[in-house]
């Protein structure tokens, strides 16, 4: 089976009420759309196109995901399992208050960039479970800009911290897996 069939067998196990739901066609994912361009004055544009999003215990595709590799479908969904458990724990309405609210103010929202950081090892150790631990190395920059960028919001904009952060988490899977 499909690595991604079978991680999508385990979450829908975990969380009867999963589905996957492409954010086109939605209302609610298109009034997002609209707000995430306005907070952020047009640095988040990709909302439709390029990100995925768990809530209300489902995951909105974007566009992009019809395209996506068995491997790559795998590494977003470890993540995205991340917030489908942070959402049992902390329920949703909280969880939304801490996501959501430090859009205001943008620049420092703590609680968001924690809660994308417990999501982001698990992308990290994923990607270095599929494709080895030197592609690890090459999502740096991309999780650099995901953090300090608009894309939420600039929301730990401190690159210095997030490298540490990426530096700790590489050499703990380093160590876990002296193989890979
Ligand atoms: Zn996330």
């Amino acid at each position: 089976m499909e690595r991604s069939r079978a991680l999508i067998a385990e979450i829908e196990a975990e969380f009867p009420s999963f589905r996957i739901v492409p954010k086109r066609g939605d209302r609610l994912q298109a009034a997002i759309d609209v707000a995430l361009r306005v907070v952020t004055l047009g640095g988040q544009r990709s909302y439709m196109t390029r990100y995925h999003t768990a809530l209300f215990g489902k995951l909105w595709v974007p566009d992009s995901y019809e395209g996506m590799s068995d491997d790559d479908r795998y590494v977003l969904l470890c993540h995205e399992r991340v917030h489908l458990r942070q959402r049992a724990r902390m329920g949703g309405f909280v969880m939304g208050v801490v996501y959501l609210l430090p859009f205001f103010p943008l620049f420092l929202a703590w609680g968001r960039a924690r809660i994308e950081w417990e999501a982001y090892v698990q992308t990290l150790r994923a990607t270095a479970e599929v494709y080895g631990i030197d592609a690890c190395e090459e999502l740096r920059p991309m999780l650099i800009a995901r953090f300090t960028g608009p894309d939420y919001g600039w929301m730990w904009p401190f690159p210095r911290q997030i490298n540490r952060w990426i530096d700790d988490e590489i050499a703990q899977i380093r160590a876990l897996s002296p193989t890979t």
